[in-house]
């Protein structure tokens, strides 16, 4: 190991860690600076994460919790004490991870930057009401409460439909010959129908034969009448047997086409059924709220002309210039009369914002609610609560992100959006002497936004903050005061510290694999573009900001598509050139289907309005397979293991051991997600959860298996001296050696390594799992099977948490792809990558409505040269 420079220490006081052994660090020792910023790096699955977060951040948070809750330390202890001798001088942390796994789409912008309730309070309290409305609360305004949600879609904004023509696709056929073909199949779709012959219906005429009356009862009826059924017969049949009193076959209950749809949908256990129904659905705009979630009295209210939805689902850019302009026309106004009135409203104003905060709003009577439209009092509420959220909007639009709106949802911002929100969040946060530990904060950033990134974390850092960063970007690592490199390889090949000092030392060292990046040496071999096979173009493209964009793309090579954040790279890429190509060739692109929450199903607004068309040369393209960043299972009963399919083939390999066959133990036995082997009391989780009395639940180890999640006589079963659990806590790359010559198994374990996963435990969770290694889970799956040299490959930022040199070789990895005959159409924002591109494109030149163009686009050396893009001079570095 190199030197700890600890001459430092005379400056600031230092953070000190002794002995830290979590997950594969090697009783690391390390001492950094108080007060800085911090960078750790080191290839993925070095242990940067463990010392940053598993261990400073992890301890910090213990103890946190244990000062302000000493009862609970037992289970804290149980919960996961980071393995560490000592850690002395670490200040109070705030941890900005990456979310992992699924979000809400109830959350949005206005929730998580906690500006909604300041506009709430802005409408509650110097909106205009129309004459004789009575004033409303904050709360009021808030579509996830009883009181503010729209009655009829309960705050959703969009309502499931169903019609005729979807249930019945066919109305020649007659209801035996299955036109309804939303019913169910098999016995349950027959009962309906016998049913129906009990209640009077002739099911042996064509659907559009049956009366109009008819048609809608059995469609749409909500009665559910139960009735004597004959199975199999006529109509004419049925009512000879009702006529002679036969005893019926048994008691049918019927129920109409739409509540069966609704019904399955809402309370089916059974996935397939759910995907069934949902077919038949399709959402709709609520009626009564036009989508904007709210009651109607809420939406009656206006600022500046417009409602609170309306108003929510500006550009924040805009929100914050009709904000400048009502506070100046106010200032101007008030300069003359202001008064002592006014500063005791301002104060109960005050107040009342906490109390709302504290979910107290209603115990406030404010007074400011019982003047009149633009009163003195709401005009002085309007210039400080406006004040107040243009403070909180400037740095959010400082990191780029004005090109946001309130109303946007969780869902459908990138990870690295969603962390330049929070850091926002935090900078007005007003917090000094902490330690702000930050998992990659330039992902999803141009070279030309991190500039404003790293003005931002210096700004944290001068009000007496320190910054632990874990980063892959150079330029950031350029930018920091102490760096820490760990390695020098991933997991058991890893974990030490390699280096600990000033950037500009790690030049002298020479295990560091990082130091190339920075220091020159290293990097991809300069790439001869390709010449394409063809072009296809897509037309007119309209989605999100893009406006009649028309742009052709190289067959059979690789495109990178780059522009500032906000630019429309992902409208372009991963929403309109997948879903329109998989159009023209007649075959939906393949991502992982799952099945959304009835709500999120509703609330994220994937279905739209698909503008554009695609035409040129397609003929080498007969798949298109979209890999995005989306979580790959939301429970952590999916995992790597699971998901590649290379579990299957473990289990039946422990099926077929002699003693698993004396005991008749099948493959099933070996699952953590059905009844049999798996642990009883845990269900295979390994876990169990524990409620904490004014604290959030903590996971703790199940007592039973201890975590293992299997029954003891499952662990009995060994392969290769290795027990089921053993197998799912190796990491990939030890599986790798273990599973040598086990074709099946490989051919997984092969591709998750090419792309840089071989780090990962084969049970680790996938909602542990970042968007970047889901979508690095996904390409492995993709490349394992059978190459046939016909597909097009979308990929959204496959490099984003990646080091330079797993960045590389995953590079390498798509190269491989397009000299196979595929096409390669990736989002991309390492100009080092892009440099290795046969074609680029350069979207912008801003982000939001000032974005949405192609500024340049041509081989990499082509968009270097153009004067207009933003991307050229960061390309033509990277080109040198
Ligand atoms: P990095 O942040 O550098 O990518 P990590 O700290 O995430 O690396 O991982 C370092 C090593 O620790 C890897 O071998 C990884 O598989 C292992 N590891 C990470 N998380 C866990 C965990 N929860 N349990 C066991 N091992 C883990
Ligand atoms: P990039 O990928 O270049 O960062 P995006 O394509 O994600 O940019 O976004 C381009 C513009 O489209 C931005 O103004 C963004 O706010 C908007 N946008 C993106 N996705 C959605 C969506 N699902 N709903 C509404 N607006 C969206
Ligand atoms: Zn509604
Ligand atoms: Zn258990």
């Amino acid at each position: 190991m190199q030197q700890q420079t600890e001459s430092s220490t005379d400056i600031q006081p230092d953070v000190r860690v002794r002995g830290a052994r979590e997950h594969n660090l090697k009783d690391v020792d390390l001492t950094v600076p108080r007060d800085a910023m911090v960078v750790f790096t080191g290839v993925s699955g070095s242990g940067k994460s463990s010392l940053a977060f598993g261990t400073l951040y992890a301890e910090s948070q213990r103890r946190y919790l244990e000062s302000v809750a000493p009862y609970a330390r037992r289970l804290i202890d149980q919960a996961g004490v980071p393995d560490v001798d000592s850690i002395t001088g670490m200040p109070p942390a705030v941890a900005l991870q990456q979310q992992r796994g699924g979000r809400s789409a109830r959350s949005s912008v206005g929730s998580i930057t906690t500006l909604s309730s300041l506009v709430r309070m802005l409408y509650s309290r110097a909106g205009d009401y129309p004459d004789g409305q009575p004033m409303l609360y904050a709360e009021d305004f808030s579509a996830n409460t009883v009181q503010g949600a729209c009655p009829e879609c309960h705050g959703i904004g969009r309502v499931y439909e169903v019609t005729e023509q979807q249930m019945v696709p066919d109305p020649s056929l007659t209801i035996r010959e299955r036109a309804i073909a939303s019913w169910p199949t098999a016995w349950h779709g027959q009962q309906l129908r016998d049913t129906l012959v009990s209640l009077g219906y002739d099911v042996d005429v064509p659907w559009r034969d049956l009366s109009r009356q008819d048609r809608d009862w059995i469609l749409y009826t909500e009665e559910t009448p139960m009735v004597p059924v004959y199975s199999g017969l006529t109509l004419r049949e049925a009512r000879a047997a009702i006529q002679k009193k036969m005893e019926p076959s048994y008691n049918g209950t019927f129920v109409g086409a739409r509540h069966y749809i609704f019904d399955t949908f809402a309370n089916t256990k059974s996935a397939s059924m759910k995907r069934r129904v949902a077919q038949f659905l399709t959402a709709g705009l609520c009626p009564v709220c036009h989508g904007k979630r709210l009651k109607p009295e809420a939406l009656t209210v206006s600022f500046e002309g417009l409602d609170i939805a309306e108003f929510s689902a500006l550009p924040l850019r805009e929100l914050a210039s009709l904000l400048e302009r009502v506070i100046t026309e106010l200032d101007s106004e008030t300069s003359a009369t202001s008064g002592s009135a006014l500063d005791e409203n301002t104060r109960q104003e005050a107040v009342e914002q906490r109390a709302a905060a504290d979910g107290a709003a209603h115990s406030a009577a404010p007074d400011v609610r019982r003047t009149p439209n633009r009163s003195a009092e709401k005009r002085a509420a309007a210039g400080r609560l406006g004040a107040e959220l243009l403070g909180r909007l400037r740095p959010i639009i400082d990191l780029g992100l004005g090109y946001l709106s309130l109303s946007r949802t969780t869902p459908t911002l990138s990870g690295g959006e969603l962390q330049r929100l929070r850091l926002a969040t935090q900078l007005t946060s007003e917090l000094f002497g902490v330690v702000y530990v930050l998992d990659e904060p330039s992902a999803g950033l141009h070279p030309h936004d991190i500039d404003a990134l790293l003005g931002i974390l210096d700004g944290l850092k001068r009000r007496g903050n320190s910054l632990f960063v874990v980063e892959h970007s150079v330029d950031v690592m350029r930018h920091a005061d102490w760096l820490v490199d760990i390695g020098p390889g991933a997991g058991e090949r890893g974990g030490r510290v390699i280096y600990s000092g000033p950037t500009d030392g790690l030049a002298e060292v020479e295990d560091s694999v990082t130091r190339g990046y920075i220091f020159g040496g290293s990097g991809l071999a300069p790439h001869i573009p390709r010449t394409p096979k063809g072009w296809l173009r897509l037309e007119h493209v309209n989605r999100n900001n893009l406006r009649d964009v028309t742009v052709t793309l190289p067959t059979g090579a690789l495109t990178a598509v780059t522009g500032v954040s906000g630019s429309g790279k992902s409208s372009l890429v991963s929403q309109v050139l997948p879903a329109l190509v998989g159009e023209k060739l007649g075959r939906p692109p393949l991502t992982e289907v799952e099945v959304p929450e009835t709500e999120d199903l509703l609330l994220t607004d994937e279905s739209d309005e698909l503008d554009g068309s695609v035409a040129g040369d397609l003929a080498g393209i007969r798949r298109v397979v979209s890999i995005d960043q989306k979580p790959i299972g939301r429970t952590p009963r999916s995992n790597v293991a699971t998901y590649t399919g290379l579990f299957d083939h473990v289990r039946k390999r422990f099926s077929e051991t002699p003693e698993a066959r004396a005991r008749g133990y099948k493959p099933g036995r070996f699952s953590f997600n059905v009844n049999g082997g798996r642990c009883p009391t845990c269900e295979g989780e390994g876990s169990v959860m524990v409620e904490l009395l004014f604290l959030p639940s903590v996971y703790t180890v199940c007592p039973d298996c201890h975590g293992t999640r299997y029954q003891s006589s499952t662990l009995e079963i060994t392969w290769r001296g290795r027990n089921i659990a053993e197998i799912l806590a190796m990491s990939v790359e030890e599986a790798h050696v273990f599973f040598a010559g086990e074709y099946d198994v490989m051919r997984s374990l092969t591709a998750l390594v090419d792309v840089g996963l071989g780090y990962l435990r084969l049970g680790q969770p996938a909602t542990e799992l970042s968007g970047g290694e889901a979508q690095r889970v996904k390409l492995a799956s993709e490349l394992q099977r059978a190459q046939r040299g016909d597909t097009l490959y979308v990929l959204d930022e496959p490099t984003s948490g990646l080091h330079c040199a797993d960045a590389d070789r995953l590079v390498t990895h798509l190269q491989t792809l397009v000299d196979a005959g595929n096409t390669v159409v990736m989002v991309e924002l390492d100009m080092r990558v892009i440099a290795a591109a046969d074609h680029v494109i350069d979207l912008g030149p801003g982000a939001g409505d000032n974005g949405g163009s192609v500024v340049a686009s041509g081989t990499p050396a082509e968009v270097a040269a153009s004067t207009d893009s933003a991307s050229a001079r960061y390309l033509s570095v990277a080109l040198e």
